[in-house]
């Protein structure tokens, strides 16, 4: 496809990642930002929320949201496994040249080049091995990527590691990745109030199917109690269990809604999350419901042990 040699014959780029982005979106993006700017192609990178901050150790966080708006001949999406993912950045598609990179089995190829690969692990995965066999990467993206492996993998744990996996991990650490640095920022760095948090958690644990489905849930009032906003993680302390075989995390939102996140050993949940609009991958997934807390647990318990 020579991504590179796009890069460089564009003028201005607009790349978009999902709303509420996490490490794969932001390494996703974060590196084609850094190779627009290596290629000296103007680019401006968006994702149509709040950035968490625990990802802000990766290098040019801080030009993310500073967007112009105008002007693009480019518009590149990451990690969106359908365009309402982008937000109010959807608008941006049929108005200028799309090229999208995914792994989401719910993308229906939305952009005008589409390299949508479901078995791929993550969109870094995808992005490292264009890339790589362009000679295109440098120290940083190298250090970019790698963070989109790591956190798609769930710290190369998930069973959507491969050896291909490894073997790109192990190419971009040869091109200067610092692996080191980015597993502390990532999984030795919590906060003493995120700690409190996961004890809430753990709390407030609700077992279902004989303890094979585990919900945690999160409270507006938890979260301010523990001066932590953060809710990604909490969901592996479910994971653990030895008899769980579903988590879910029911994390509340303003407005009676629940960001509702899945996880399973085996089960699909990226069905039981289209249930509710929502998508993802078999073995993590999410969604957001509306209602009150009692009905939400319910439906959603319900739509995991119906397919089960
Ligand atoms: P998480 O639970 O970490 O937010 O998301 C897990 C996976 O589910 C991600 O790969 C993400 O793509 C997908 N996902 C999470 N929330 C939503 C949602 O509201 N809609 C869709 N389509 N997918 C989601
Ligand atoms: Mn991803």
């Amino acid at each position: 496809m020579n991504l590179t040699k796009k890069i460089k014959q564009a003028k201005k780029i607009l790349i978009v990642g999902h709303v509420r982005p996490d490490g794969d979106c932001l390494g996703a993006g974060l590196a084609l930002y850094r190779l627009a700017q290596k290629s000296g192609t103007q680019a401006e990178l968006v994702y149509d929320s709040d950035l968490p901050f625990h990802y802000s150790f990766m290098q040019y966080y801080d030009c993310i949201n500073k967007a112009s708006l105008s002007d693009y001949d480019l518009l590149i999406i990451v990690d969106c496994g359908d365009r309402f993912r982008m937000g109010k950045y959807a608008e941006f598609l049929g108005k200028v040249h799309s090229i999208q990179f995914d792994h989401h089995i719910s993308n229906d190829g939305f952009a005008d080049e589409n390299y949508v690969y479901p078995y791929r692990s993550s969109t870094c995965e995808i992005l490292s091995e264009i890339l790589l066999d362009e000679d295109a990467v440098d120290s940083e993206m190298a250090t970019l990527l790698y963070v989109g492996l790591s956190t798609d993998t769930g710290h190369f744990m998930h069973n959507n590691v491969t050896s291909v996996v490894f073997s790109l991990a192990a190419k971009l650490m040869e091109k200067g990745a610092d692996a080191y640095n980015v597993n502390c920022a990532l999984y030795r760095s919590r906060t003493w109030e995120k700690t409190k948090l996961i004890g809430k958690a753990i709390q407030s644990m609700k077992f279902f199917g004989d303890g094979s489905i585990c919900v945690i849930s999160v409270m507006q009032s938890d979260l301010t109690d523990c001066g932590c906003l953060l809710t990604e993680g909490l969901i592996d302390v479910a994971m653990d269990i030895g008899s769980v075989k579903v988590a879910v995390c029911m994390a509340q939102q303003p407005n009676n809604k629940y960001k509702v996140s899945m996880r399973s050993k085996g089960f699909d949940v990226a069905c039981a999350a289209a249930v509710f609009g929502g998508g993802g991958h078999v073995q993590a997934a999410g969604c957001v419901v509306c209602g009150y807390y009692e009905d939400v647990l319910r439906k959603v318990v319900k739509s995991i042990t119906d397919g089960m």
